[in-house]
């Protein structure tokens, strides 16, 4: 008998006739805790070493809505790295919600240049900056058919884009928080190792989506092999080489059916988008049923879709599947791969890390003429002075009293 045990949310698929799990566990009295819940709640979870964490912050289309984002995947290792494979538009405030301090969210992995696929990258650059990390950014992203397709012409636009801000907020906080290093590779790479750090092996192979320069990733950490897919159809490296993975993402799309009479696309596009430019359900079920993952979880479709994308799947796969929503978490170990939703809150805020940020450079040059700065009101400002002595006193900060070069500061008498 199999011992892989996969718990699954709701219905609860057992390949061992000797267990039997309650959701839940029993709860022995009115005023007992119960003694499992399938939930997550972030931050109060230490991963064993051989463990990894995935957590599904993003899973749905381009227009990314309040309850669903566009694809993002965090992906936690037990040796402590984080990386996240795509940062989808809306991600970031499911990446939040996990309360994860800004110092561990450096590194980024993009399987393409779609928006939903990167365009939250502004929040985590400058809302993880504001929210105290320390250090640059990196970036890893394929090359294109030409420079100007690739990952680092991308990121290069990305910062002369974001010029104000950086600017603004390298001479007001920090600035090298300001900084990507960027990783750009070979979209062509089959299987080739594009990452090797602390036992954490990422590689990239090719996908076909839209336009040459999209890929998947297979990470490889601890003898375990998870596979990250980004956009694509039905693709002969994807079956390759992900082949055997203990988890395999790959993307799903609803029926054109649904996109016809619930996204008021028309039908000589939808039937295109879901399974040209894109896998279906039936095609992803053909693909998991060659491949053999010992979970495999589909993304990129509405909720709202689920039933008739599950019934595709279903067609040509019946092994484990998870159909992703936003804050799914799967615990994967060579033994196990356990699903459950994380509980979070909707106002999370930033979490202190152990690394302070460096103080600001004094050499930075100040974004401010003298035209702006002589609009200052005196009197708004100066009715602040009770709470700000206070705050002087507090953490003894007479000496950097920024009002005493004000010409409106009236101190307290
Ligand atoms: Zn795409
Ligand atoms: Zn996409």
């Amino acid at each position: 008998m199999n011992k892989l045990l996969r718990v699954i949310t709701g219905a609860i698929l057992c390949l061992s006739t000797s267990h039997v799990f309650a959701a839940g566990g029993m709860v022995k009295g009115p005023n007992e805790i119960a003694p499992d819940r399938y939930v997550y709640y972030p931050g109060t979870e230490v991963l064993d070493k051989d463990e990894v964490r995935v957590i599904a912050c993003g899973t749905g289309m381009p227009d990314s809505r309040r309850g669903q984002a566009s694809a993002c995947f965090l992906f936690e290792f037990g040796n402590g790295e984080k990386i996240i494979f795509d940062i989808g538009t809306g991600s970031m405030r499911n990446i939040n919600a996990l309360m994860i301090p800004a110092e561990f969210l450096t590194k980024v992995f993009l399987s393409h240049l779609h928006t939903d696929h990167w365009g939250d990258l502004d929040a985590l650059w400058a809302g993880g900056w504001t929210a105290g990390r320390p250090v640059p950014l990196e970036v890893w992203g394929p090359s294109g058919q030409s420079k100007e397709m690739g990952t680092a012409h991308a990121i290069e636009g990305f910062l002369q884009a974001f010029n104000w801000d950086y600017q603004t907020r390298a001479y007001k906080i920090t600035p090298l928080p300001g900084q990507i290093t960027v990783h750009e590779f070979d979209y062509k790479a089959v299987n080739e190792i594009i990452y090797d750090r602390n036992g954490i092996v990422v590689r990239s192979i090719p996908a076909i989506h839209a336009g040459d320069g999209p890929v998947s990733f297979i990470i490889e950490y601890a003898g375990l092999k998870l596979v990250f897919g980004g956009d694509t159809s039905p693709n002969k490296w994807f079956v390759e080489h992900a082949k055997g993975a203990d988890f395999a993402i790959h993307e799903a799309f609803a029926t054109p059916e649904f996109f016809v009479t619930e996204y008021n696309q028309a039908p000589q596009l939808a039937w295109r988008a879901c399974c040209e430019f894109h896998t279906s359900g039936p095609a992803f079920g053909k693909i998991m049923s060659t491949i053999k993952p010992r979970h495999a979880v589909s993304y990129h479709s509405f909720v709202e879709a689920f039933p008739e994308l599950r019934a595709g799947i279903r067609e040509t796969y019946d092994g484990p599947l998870s159909i992703a929503e936003d804050m799914m978490v799967w615990n994967i170990t060579k033994d196990k791969v356990v699903e459950r939703m994380a509980v979070s809150t909707d106002r999370a805020r930033g979490v202190p890390g152990p690394t302070p940020q460096p103080p600001p450079d004094e050499s930075y040059p100040d974004q401010m003429s003298d035209f702006i700065k002589q609009g200052e009101w005196g009197p708004g400002f100066n009715a602040q002075n009770n709470m700000l002595d206070e705050h002087a006193k507090k953490y003894n900060l007479q000496d950097q009293d920024w009002r005493k070069q004000k010409p409106w500061y009236e101190p307290r008498k």
